[in-house]
């Protein structure tokens, strides 16, 4: 609370933090000679391992249809870009254009460009030798994410989103609720770097994430902000949490640390103004000059009066709407 009253550059992760974090599936492309159901089993199960939000939303449309999922071997999570496990002996990669590029096997990204240009995340599914397809996972934006970038930018605070998703479907996220600054494809230990490069740059730093990727960062940042409906890892190390994930808490929490810190210093003010007019007068050192004096009593009274008008003071933030 005392720090954030300073922050001039509120930092975002997309996914549940500017979006509800719950995408599904809604495109399916299937480039293999597998028909729809198994093309989906095989990406199912691979997902069916993984904690990624997306996995949700594949897992979820797959139980929906009730295709049938397959025992994975090998299983790894590849950071920052997808995953990989083995399927009777077949080595599989499920993820965005980063893995495919990393594969060094050809796919036109052409073909997902018009996808990710609504805002849509790629899920690419390969072999080790060729793209078997992909399907595209949307998320919504949240309600309030608009307009509490606009209130910041009111603010006079700088918003800027970080993602490890595709770089289009980011920026079109970011259009819609007004982020002009968008960093995409950061791994975990980029996003912790581009807060310690806008530190170093003299900014004051705010993080707001939930994920496990976001832990780092949320605990570089001068005040990391996990929400509610984050991973228990975010609220950990987070210093201020928002309770239902609601991110326009972020803007009252802003003002509230403006508020409290502009009465502390009002506060140090008169308590200061008081005592240097006051004591001195109260110990008669104005009576040889002006032949001021001050009764003992009035003095106590005095002395009380000023505790309850920093008091009174302190109270008044609780009458102000944030
Ligand atoms: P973010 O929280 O911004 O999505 P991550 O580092 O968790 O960041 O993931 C970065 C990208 O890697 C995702 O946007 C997605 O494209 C890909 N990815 C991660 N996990 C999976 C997964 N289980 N299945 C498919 N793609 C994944
Ligand atoms: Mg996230």
């Amino acid at each position: 609370l005392e720090k954030l009253h300073k922050v001039d550059t509120v930092v975002v992760d997309k996914t549940g933090t500017i979006t509800i974090g719950k995408p599904t599936l809604v495109d399916i492309k299937n480039l293999s000679d597998k028909s729809d159901d198994d093309f989906i089993s095989v990406l199912a199960s691979l997902e069916k391992k993984s904690e990624h939000p997306i996995a949700h939303a594949i897992t979820g449309y797959a139980e929906s249809k009730n295709i049938a999922l397959n025992p994975v071997s090998a299983f790894e999570g590849l950071q920052g870009r997808g995953i990989q496990g083995s399927i009777d002996g077949v080595e599989y990669f499920a993820g965005n254009a980063k893995l495919v590029k990393d594969l060094n096997i050809a796919f036109d990204t052409k073909a997902i460009e018009q996808f990710t240009a609504q805002g849509k995340t790629p899920v690419i599914l390969a072999t080790k030798q060729k793209v078997l397809g992909f399907v595209m996972v949307a998320d919504e934006v949240k309600a309030e994410s608009k307009q509490a970038v606009a209130d910041l930018h009111k603010l006079k605070i700088r918003v800027v989103m970080l993602t490890g998703d595709d770089e289009k479907a980011a920026r079109y996220i970011a259009s819609l609720v007004g982020i002009d600054d968008v960093v995409a494809h950061v791994l975990p230990q980029d996003k912790l770097e581009k807060i310690k490069g806008l530190q170093m740059e003299g900014r004051v730093v705010a993080m707001a994430g939930d994920g496990v990727n976001d832990a780092p960062a949320l605990a570089q940042a001068d005040v990391g902000i996990a929400m509610g409906t984050g991973t228990d890892v975010a609220i950990e190390s987070a210093g201020i949490t928002l309770l239902h994930g609601d991110i326009s808490k972020l803007v009252k929490a802003i003002k509230l640390s403006r508020m409290t810190m502009s009465g502390i210093k009002q506060n140090l003010f008169w308590a200061f103004i008081y005592n240097i007019v006051g004591i001195p007068l109260a110990a008669g050192a104005f009576y040889p000059i002006f032949g001021w004096l001050l009764n003992p009593v009035f003095a106590g009274l005095a002395m009380a009066f000023s505790s309850v008008s920093v008091v009174s003071n302190s109270l008044r933030i609780k009458t102000k709407k944030l």
